[in-house]
This record gives structure tokens, C-alpha cells and sequence, in this order.
């Protein structure tokens, strides 16, 4: 049986409770499932409720000066997006060190400061003036990025899974309401390896702001509630290896802090 007859069967044992063309069945408290999965989610900074993560969406080259420091020309170029798995979060809580593992299989791990933007809403073909109204709220992120593996799969004309899509990719602080921080559009983002500054941009150099990609990514999306924005990388990527600490720093957000182990 291929996985769309088994959701089809799945659906039809619903007794056409699902609404027609549906293709997915979400497990309900009431029915009974033989192992639990948990559904990833990060703290929101003075709530006692979680944000439930739904899809990581990550934009591609969205500073001019890191466009053109993976070969790229930052002028012509239009916004491109790749995914993470949700449960790619790792949670970093404001004042501590979290261990970050080492991933397997590069010898080239790369970090990328980050903002986030939190969707509450969203739909399809969101226009630009409406787009900021979906987001819940921000928070400070690291697209971590198995560089070596990437490459290799840019050569061979590749998908990049493997260098951006695995476990713990994506540690991300708690998540600040819009009203505690209006929506971020300069200040300074920044990255530091055991103390010395590595990345330090101003999120006012982004080629396309958080409502730009929140429209285009409506255009090949459906967005919805829960989905994350990783607003892209400043210049200046860089290696870490086992051992070293990393801080990362957006204005008006609390830092994260990393130990890679
Ligand atoms: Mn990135």
C-alpha cells in the first residue's frame, strides 16, 4: 500500500469527518496512537504558553555582503527559501550556555545569526501592507549549516538537506511578542566565537525585509500559524569546532549563547 492509499484509507476509517481533498490526518487526544511524537515548541518570554512550531522556513543570501561571499550577485538575485525539519529547534535559554552538538559527517560547520519572525496567521499571496499583521512575534536564531556538504551538493546540482536540514539546525531563543518589540527593522545582529566578534551587520541591510518575504513566501506557500521565518545571514560565516562558545546577539532580543560539544 502506498502512503497515499494508506492516508486515503486512514481518512475514509474517519467516517468522512475530514473535509474532502485533505490529504493529511492529525492525531486528536481521542484517538489512540501506538508511540507518541512530540510537536516542537519554543517559550514565549512572559507567557506561560508555548509557540508551536509548524514549518521552519529559511531564507537564502538576504545581506548584499554575504550574497556575494557565496559567489552570488546580490542585484539580480531573487528571494529563495529551503526548509527545515520543525523539530530542528534547539531552545536556548536567555542566560545559560546550551550544549550544542558537533553534527556528524562535515568538517566545515558553519554558524549564521539570524532574526526569526514568528507566524500566529497567514494565508496565500499575502500582499507586502499585510504582512507584518501575521506575525506573532521574533526571536534571535542560528541557521547552523554543515558548509562542506552544502557545497558539495551545489556542485553536483543537488537538493542541500543535508547541509541545512538536520537535528538541532536551528537553536533559537524564546519568542517576544510584537508588542514588546514593534516589528525589528534596525539594530545591530552580531555573532561572536569565544569573545571575538565574527558577523556584526544592521538588520537595515536586508535585501528583503520580513514583510517581503513573508508575501513571497505566500506566493509558493500556504503560511500558517506556527511557522518560522529565519530572516537570513549577515556576511562574514564561519567555522566553529568542538569547544567553542558562541554568542549571538540581535538589539533588542536577549543573546544566545552555545557551547559546541
Ligand atoms: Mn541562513
Amino acid at each position: 500500500m502506498n502512503r497515499r492509499d494508506l492516508l486515503m484509507t486512514s481518512t475514509a476509517s474517519l467516517g468522512g469527518a475530514l473535509a474532502a481533498g485533505c490529504a493529511s490526518v492529525a492525531a486528536t487526544p481521542a484517538q489512540p496512537t501506538p508511540f507518541s511524537v512530540s510537536l516542537p515548541a519554543v517559550p514565549i518570554v512572559g507567557s506561560a504558553e508555548v509557540f508551536p512550531v509548524r514549518r521552519i522556513y529559511c531564507i537564502g543570501r538576504n545581506y548584499a555582503a554575504h550574497a556575494r561571499e557565496m559567489g552570488s550577485d546580490p542585484t539580480r538575485e531573487p528571494p529563495f527559501f529551503f526548509q527545515k525539519p520543525s523539530d530542528a529547534v534547539q531552545y536556548v535559554a536567555p542566560g545559560q550556555t546550551v550544549d550544542h552538538p558537533y553534527p556528524s559527517l562535515t568538517r566545515n560547520y558553519h554558524y549564521e545569526v539570524e532574526l526569526v519572525a514568528a507566524l500566529h496567521s497567514g494565508g496565500r499571496n499575502i500582499p507586502v501592507d499585510q504582512a507584518l499583521q501575521h506575525v506573532y512575534g521574533y526571536a534571535v536564531g542560528l541557521d547552523m549549516t554543515r558548509r562542506d556538504l552544502q557545497s558539495d551538493m551545489k556542485d553536483q546540482k543537488k537538493p542541500w538537506e543535508i547541509g541545512k536540514a538536520f537535528d538541532l539546525s536551528a537553536p533559537i531563543g524564546p519568542i517576544h511578542r510584537v508588542a514588546q518589540t514593534g516589528h525589528p527593522v534596525q539594530g545591530a545582529i552580531t555573532l561572536s566565537v569565544n569573545g571575538a566578534v565574527k558577523q556584526s551587520a544592521n538588520l537595515n541591510q536586508m535585501i528583503w525585509s520580513v514583510a517581503e518575504q513573508i508575501s513571497r513566501l505566500s506566493e509558493a506557500f500556504e503560511l500558517r500559524a506556527g511557522d518560522l521565518i529565519y530572516a537570513g545571514t549577515p556576511e562574514n560565516v564561519g567555522p566553529v569546532v568542538r569547544g567553542d562558545l558562541m554568542v549571538a546577539h540581535i538589539d533588542g532580543l536577549p543573546d544566545l549563547s552555545l557551547r559546541v560539544v
